[in-house]
């Protein structure tokens, strides 16, 4: 009899032609095969390939997006391909054949992953269709992996969870937001709360604001027509930016175990200051670029000149915004956000600004006091800086702004987000995934954004491609006496 491998699973993709497959998920799986994971693929989608022509592309997959070593040959051979359209009801039944089939040749214990790499339209009914095809009962485990967006706004995303409650409990439903997986992202409850040098000042006592930055250099390209139906706001806002106050401001769980500490995150969802009509116009941002030179000094196009863009399109390629966490940690701290395409520079950043040590007449040489900052860098740089007041070194007095700096670049194993999350779901742990609960507060939130924008009118600001957004965005914090600060290692112009 073999021995019991629990992590043992199927992984059924669907999408399996697509671009985020091509590019994040086949390297991803291809890390974890040399992790000594078991498992075989069955690839999804409508193109008429065979087994061949499926692990051929698959190859290629890897040679453009990994390393592949001489374990490469071993690995593709464990891709299957089935041809399916997946809105054909009754061509589920070989797929079923097709997947006991593996699970007996490779002993994978009756688990299965079903990973909706689909446009969102199709995550419900292909989640009816498995059950409808008896796939969902296997004898092993069984895992729902969902790319996202998880709907368009509150109410769509409660019908495709109600949906897929039918077929799967909460527990199996593994929601990607990949910024989750991401080693700086996972790391902000460890340097909080394994510190408490920072613990101890993570509140509204010491901190006087914090600036949350996800900024792609990229225009649409290619995700136009998906985009032009999406926008910032839903694109980014709803889920990475949300997860990132989210964690940033959560309390201590009362254990490091998933569910208690997803409790916390959603008790900082629920925090969040609703916005009204009236307030979304004075707190938040929306921005579209228009032509402009990036920092390498290309010209490129305005968003509406792109290719499948309507040419009125009022979507937004930028968002900034001003929240407040009304709870006795966060009262009176404002959280800035912001995101956009075509900006000065691809980073992701945290910042959390101190308050100021009293200034004249107590320090009466130190004209250059500047606030200490303490950044978490989240990608492409990797690591923590903080910024500290020191003595000029010289007689004359005065003080120097010094940077500490930690660079987690050389420690990472490479492991990427996508292998991260997939790991995780094939062990079981959906800490690292949205739960239903933060998902839906998530919405809420985003959606009293989406109604004013459309009710009221509010403008839709231009800026220049290459810049880092709209004047509007550096006003939202001038008026409260702040201000942006630079990314790291990058000019704002
Ligand atoms: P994509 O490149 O358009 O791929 C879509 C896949 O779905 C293809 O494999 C396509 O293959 C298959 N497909 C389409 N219609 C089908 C049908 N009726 N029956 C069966 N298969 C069908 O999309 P993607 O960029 O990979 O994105 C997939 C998901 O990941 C989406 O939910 C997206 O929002 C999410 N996501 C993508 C990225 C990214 O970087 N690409 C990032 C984050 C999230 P055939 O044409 O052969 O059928």
């Amino acid at each position: 009899m073999s021995e019991v491998n629990n992590n043992a699973t199927t992984i059924i993709l669907f999408g399996a032609t697509g671009d985020l497959a091509r590019r994040k998920l086949y390297p991803a799986l291809y890390s974890l095969y040399k992790k000594q994971n078991n498992f075989a693929v069955i690839g999804v989608a409508r193109r008429d390939y065979d087994h061949d022509v499926f692990r051929q592309n698959v190859l290629e997959s890897l040679q453009n997006h990994s390393n592949p070593g001489d374990d490469v040959e071993d690995f593709i051979e464990r891709f299957y391909y089935y041809s399916l359209d997946v809105k054909e009801t009754k061509a589920y039944g070989g797929l079923k054949e097709l997947a006991d089939k593996l699970d007996q040749q490779y002993d994978l214990q009756g688990n299965r992953i079903f990973y909706l790499s689909l446009a969102p339209d199709f995550f419900a009914p292909v989640t009816l269709n498995l059950k409808d095809a008896g796939l969902t009962t296997n004898t092993g485990w069984k895992r729902l992996v969902i790319e996202k967006p998880f709907g368009r706004d509150l109410q769509s995303a409660t019908e495709l969870n109600d949906t897929i409650h039918q077929v799967f409990d909460e527990s199996e439903i593994y929601r990607i937001d990949h910024y989750l997986g991401k080693e700086m992202v996972q790391n902000i409850q460890v340097i909080r709360f394994a510190n408490p040098i920072f613990e101890g000042i993570w509140n509204n006592r010491y901190i006087s604001n914090i600036q949350i930055t996800s900024s792609e250099t990229l225009g649409v390209g290619e995700r136009a027509s998906y985009y032009d139906h999406t926008g910032a706001l839903m694109d980014m806002i709803q889920n990475h930016m949300l997860q990132m106050v989210a964690l940033t401001a959560m309390e201590p769980p009362s254990r490091f175990v998933t569910e208690d500490i997803r409790d916390e995150k959603v008790k900082v969802l629920r925090s969040i200051r609703p916005l009204t009509d009236a307030t979304v116009a004075n707190s938040v941002v929306r921005g579209q670029y228009t032509r402009g030179t990036m920092p390498n000094g290309d010209v490129v196009k305005g968003y509406r000149e792109e290719e499948n863009v309507n040419e009125q399109s009022m979507t937004d390629t930028f968002v900034a915004a001003r929240l407040f966490i009304d709870n006795f940690r966060w009262a009176g701290v404002p959280f800035y956000i912001r995101t956009g395409k075509r900006m000065t520079a691809k980073s992701t950043e945290i910042v959390v600004q101190f308050k100021d040590a009293p200034k004249r007449p107590y320090f009466n040489n130190f004209n250059d006091l500047q606030p200490n900052l303490l950044v978490i860098h989240v990608q492409p740089d990797e690591g923590l800086s903080l910024k500290l007041n020191a003595k000029k070194f010289s007689t004359g007095g005065g003080s120097i702004p010094i940077t500490m700096n930690f660079s987690n670049t050389n420690q990472d194993d490479g492991a990427s987000a996508y292998e991260r999350l997939i790991q995780d779901c094939i062990h079981g742990d959906s800490t690292n995934f949205t739960r239903w609960d933060e998902v839906a507060l998530s919405w809420q939130f985003v959606d009293s954004i989406a109604k004013a924008w459309k009710e009221r009118n509010i403008p839709l600001d231009r800026y220049e491609a290459g810049t880092m957004g709209p004047a509007s965005s550096h006003e939202l914090l001038a008026k409260d006496g702040h201000h942006w600060w630079p990314l790291t290692k990058t000019t704002e112009k």
